[in-house]
């Protein structure tokens, strides 16, 4: 099976790293993306060409950044299908756009017996501010485990998501077994008693059509360094009445209207919550990076990777002893796969790979309930992009198999 048989073209040549180092096999897309050259040009190109601080000149070259900042606020919104840019939040990623949502909107609306509803499946990032939260306020921190199939159970979330629930927080794809989550069923369950529903989309973004506006999501949050993007740069669109109700996160320049020896009143959103000077670059690199992802064409992507992700769990089904997580149906998961193999420890597994040129991450993936749950301290997780082809995963494949025939003749 060639990489044409998935319908992408190969796309490595478009990555310097992965063109330099032809014997890399990168498997470690979860954690972050490799950068296509269309991104590293556009780094340079606002610097060679627009580099100043935006907001604050008067003079044309100011004006060049505000714009290419605006400008890759609009492409990033247009990308995830929000038609109202200024309600897309810049931050760092999605740990710092969990913690504005926390801070923001949290600690103003949720009070002691309301009820936060989280999922088994969160990253640490989309479960730890909220714990916090629900800890500081006296709130109820309630958690959704899953059915035997990884997926969240929705019927033990309808009963969780009771009249005094005021946020419903998950993640669109897991980062841990590649479940997708049925981001409108879920939406549906918080609306019907009035909460809110926030969407990680750290793993969503960039692997599936996004959608925002149909979505029905009050929140959605993204990390650019995992859609090609440079790191430090993602953020939060967050839906006109709960973006009104926000407080500010971080106070400063830019974010203020006008300052008083003892009183401040606040700029409109985005400004409101960008706080400082901007991460300029970070947006206009974000931005190169949502163009090249819409010219391959996300149905593409999401072809590509099943195509990848139900050649790897069946190739990988066969290794003995190898233990496969998450939902068996390659539809309802991303290219993501999680498993063990007999007693190795994962992170041996993932040293011997290495040895073979191949990167995949082993340990709890930052979601240790998730694990604890699973009774596994750790799995070893491939995770596949645009740049993987099948023959990364008959890398893959040989490699483990050593791995396995090693162990044997050792132990
Ligand atoms: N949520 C999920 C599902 C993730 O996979 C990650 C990154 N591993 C995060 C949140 C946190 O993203 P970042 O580190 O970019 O803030």
């Amino acid at each position: 099976m060639a990489v044409a048989d998935t319908g992408l073209r190969d796309l490595r040549p478009d990555f310097p790293l992965l063109a330099a180092n032809p014997g890399l096999v990168y498997l470690d897309s979860a954690a972050t993306s490799q950068k296509p050259r269309v991104v590293l040009d556009a780094l340079r190109a606002y610097y060679e060409t627009a580099n100043a601080n935006p907001h604050r000149g008067a003079y044309k070259l100011s004006g060049a950044a505000t714009d290419a900042y605006h400008g890759a606020r609009q492409a990033i919104a247009e990308f995830l299908g929000a038609r109202d840019a200024e309600t897309l939040l810049f931050t760092r990623g999605t740990t710092e756009a969990v913690n504005l949502l926390a801070t923001g909107w949290g600690q103003a609306h949720v009070h002691r017996g309301d009820r936060i509803v989280v999922t088994r499946l969160e990253h640490h990032a989309n479960f730890v501010p909220w714990q916090q939260l629900a800890r500081a306020v006296g709130a109820e921190f309630r958690i959704c485990e899953l059915t035997k199939d990884g997926q969240v159970d929705l019927d033990q979330m309808r009963a969780l998501v009771t009249a005094n629930t005021k946020l419903v927080a998950f993640g669109h794809v897991s980062n841990a077994l590649g479940t997708i989550n049925d981001v409108r069923e879920i939406v549906k369950i918080a609306h019907a008693i009035g909460a809110v529903a926030f969407c990680d989309g750290a793993q969503g973004a960039p692997h599936l059509r996004v959608g925002f506006d149909a979505l029905g999501v009050d929140a959605y949050a993204f990390s650019g360094h995992k859609m090609l993007g440079p790191m430090g740069i993602g953020g939060v669109i967050v839906r006109r009445p709960v973006l009104e109700a926000m407080h500010p996160y971080q106070f400063g320049g830019d974010m203020i209207e006008f300052v008083f020896d003892g009183d401040t009143t606040w700029n409109v959103p985005p400004h409101k919550f960008e706080a400082g000077t901007p991460n300029v670059e970070g947006a206009v690199g974000l931005a190169a990076a949502v163009r090249y992802l819409d010219g391959v064409g996300m149905e593409a992507i999401r072809a590509h990777e099943v195509a990848l992700t139900r050649y790897a769990m069946k190739q990988l089904a066969e290794i003995e002893d190898l233990h496969l997580f998450g939902p068996t149906d390659v539809g309802t998961r991303s290219g993501v796969v999680s498993f063990t193999l007999g007693d190795i420890h994962p992170h041996d597994v993932s040293t011997m790979l290495d040895v073979d040129g191949i990167c995949v991450r082993a340990g709890h993936h930052c979601a240790q309930p998730l694990m604890r749950a699973l009774h596994q301290s750790a799995t070893v997780r491939a995770s596949f992009y645009v740049y993987n082809s099948t023959s990364d995963v008959d890398a893959l494949v040989a490699s483990l198999q050593r791995a396995v025939a090693r162990f044997h003749a050792g132990a």
